[in-house]
Formats: structure tokens, sequence, C-alpha cells
């Protein structure tokens, strides 16, 4: 890669088929960021997947775009990088702002990688240490958000398991829990790979182990970032009391992180975010530590369009990946997504990990002409 020539933002407004709800609260239309670069006359797509409020983590899409169009992107066109992996030691300056940092990336690497011929997963795979061959399929899963009542939650589920999903991840929170979990495994039996997510919202509560033990009941795979964001002893002393593994998300916005949450006993199963952690090379770093410590990963997702739908099939695609993650198929979430690829399930609940070059997408001439927003940067 000899030359960036140009970064495009772009704000766009997607509806959604139907309201998402989790403890963090309801989102019914997605306002997703996207970034187009330019390198050497080839285009490559990333995607800023921040929700529309600073509630997950702290940023939110007009934090995203402000600190790309004043910080980031100047930065970057002004270091001249020469390949994908100097990006994020060019952004490296700015502290904070994973999920701008992951799309600008995203869209320089996949530019890079549709130029070379190579696909995202071959070259995650090449940056493992050790080497590693990505797999040609991931098994697919389910994040089912809060539903009101157990009735509604086991209608959903059982929607998902029709169209072949064999892993769910139930959203939790204080006083929607035990009974919402208990009541899928009592519908679908042990064939069903249950988890559930908290959202860190068991903060509140007075005894958190007390509180989540019920679940142990269900045969849950697992509890997800159940203490807040920076309570890693808190979430070392619960696990300890707890029979159910702990996995963090939140938490982890580092390999240094995982590394320090592992060490602490803080948490048994690491959800890897490329967005959380600023980048799907520092992704590949959390994998790659996880994996040496024999942790357990997963791909997790934050309602991500198709460009970074098909970069997360490529994150879990890696031999650490051996959870079934948030890796859905596409279809069920935005009538109208960015591209028209088609990530869908076989019989045995898998989806094909994309092998075109880069990414595998290109965003629509149609989408990016309804942007709500779109500013182009050029080397001054
Ligand atoms: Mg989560």
């Amino acid at each position: 890669m000899s030359g960036l020539e140009a970064v495009q933002l772009l704000k766009l407004r997607l509806p959604m088929l139907r309201p998402w709800r989790t403890a963090l609260g309801t989102l019914s239309e997605r306002e997703a960021v996207l970034v187009r670069a330019v390198v050497d006359g080839v285009e490559g797509w990333g995607e800023c997947p921040a929700l529309p409020e600073p509630t997950y983590s702290s940023e939110y899409p007009d934090a995203v775009v402000d600190v790309l169009r004043r910080h980031l992107v100047p930065r970057l066109l002004a270091a001249r990088v020469s390949d994908a992996p100097g990006v994020a030691p060019a952004l490296a300056p700015v502290k904070g702002h994973p999920m701008a940092k992951s799309g600008l990336e995203l869209a320089v690497l996949d530019a890079h990688l549709k130029a070379t011929g190579v696909s995202l997963a071959d070259f995650l795979a090449s940056r493992c240490d050790p080497p590693a061959t990505p797999a040609a399929r991931v098994p697919a899963g389910m994040a089912v958000g809060v539903t009101g009542s157990v009735a509604a939650l086991v209608e959903e589920v059982g929607r998902w398991v029709e169209e072949g999903y064999r892993r769910v991840k139930v959203k939790i929170h204080p006083g929607w829990d035990s009974a919402a979990v208990g009541a899928v495994r009592d519908a679908f039996g042990s064939g069903l790979v249950v988890a559930a997510d908290a959202n860190g919202s068991y903060a509140a509560v007075a005894d958190p182990p007390a509180a989540l033990r019920p679940l142990a009941r269900w045969d849950v795979a697992f509890v997800e970032q159940p203490l807040a964001d920076d309570d890693l002893l808190g979430h070392a002393a619960l696990a300890g009391r707890l029979a159910i593994p702990v996995c963090l998300d939140e938490s982890l916005t580092s390999a240094n992180l995982a590394e320090a949450a592992i060490a602490l006993g803080a948490c048994s199963v690491v959800n890897v975010k490329a967005p959380r952690v600023g980048g799907y090379l520092e992704a590949v770093r959390v994998h790659d530590r996880c994996r040496a410590r024999g942790v357990p990963v997963w791909c997790g997702g934050m309602l991500e369009t198709a460009v970074g739908r098909a970069a997360n099939l490529a994150l879990a695609s890696l031999p650490g990946f051996t959870i079934p993650g948030d890796v859905s198929g596409t279809g069920w979430l935005y009538p109208e997504d960015v591209a028209g690829d088609v990530f869908a399930l076989d019989a045995a609940g898998t989806i094909a990990v994309p092998r075109r070059p880069g990414t595998g997408v290109a965003v629509a001439a149609a989408v990016t002409r309804r942007a709500a927003w779109s500013e182009w940067h050029r080397p001054g």
C-alpha cells in the first residue's frame, strides 16, 4: 500500500424491522457511521458501530464522526502509513475512541486487501501468533433482546431455533433473569446453547452472587458482564462464588486488559468485539493471548450492517473462537442493509466466511446517495 488518497465519512439512517431492547435501553432506528478509504484507487469500507446513546460505552455516532474528522482522519492522512498495520500506531496518540479507530482501520485494511486479492479471514489468520488457518464456516448465534414477557421470549427464540440457530444469548437484568432463561431451557431442551448477558446491570443489586446463582439451574454457558466495566476485582470475587463461567465484554477494551482480567480470575470466557478494542488487529491480539491461556473466546456483535458483519465473520473464523458468537444471518435486523450480500445459515446452523478479497462487501452506490451526511477528506 503506497498511498491513502482520500477518506469519506458517512452517516446513514437505517430503519430496523423491530425494536431492540436491552438493560441499556430500546433502539428502533440505527444511525450507522461508515468509512470509505481510497488507497491507490481501490475503495475499502469500515464501520464504526457505536450505539445511538453513550450507554454501552462512551462513544455515540456524532462523537465518532467528530473525532474522526477533527483528529483521526487528519492524522492518518498526514502519517503516510505504508501498510494497514501502520494505521493503529498512527492513531495511538488519540486516547480512547476505539470504535472510531476500528472503522477507519477496517476501511484502510479492506482497501489494501482488495488491492492485493487477500481475504480478511486469511489476513487475520496470518497475523495470529502462531499463524492459523481460518475456518470455512462459523456457527451462527443470535442475541435476543428483552421481550417483556416470558411467552414472547420463548416465541422469539423458537423462531431462531427454527431458522437453524443452535445458540442464543438472552439479555438479562435484575428481575428478568432466571425465569426467562429457565423458560427457554424448558422449551428447547439441552441441545440449545443458552448464554445470558447482563450489560453490567447487577452492579446495582446488594448481593450479585445470590441474585445470579439461580441461573446455574439452567445450564447457562456463561453470564456476560454482570458488574460495572471497571470492576475487575468485583468480577473476580463473583466468579469465585458462581458455578457459571463469567464472560467479560464492556470491561475489556484492549488485549492488555483482557490479559489482566484473566490473570485476576475476573473471567474465564472472553467476548471479542473488534470495535470495542480499537480494531481487528488488536482483536487478533486478544484472541492470541486468550488462546495461549486456554480461555475460549467468541465474537460479539454491535448490530452491525453488512460491512461490520462480514468483518466479524472473518474474525470468528480464527481457531480460538470455540464458542458460537453473535454472528447471525442477514435480513432480520434491517429491511435494507448497506450491501446486497446475504449471510445465510445452512442446515447445520453455520454461515460461510466470506473469501473474496477484503471483507468481500462493497457498499451499494444507491445507499451512499441516501446518506444523511457525508464528507470527503484528502491530504492537505
Ligand atoms: Mg455484551
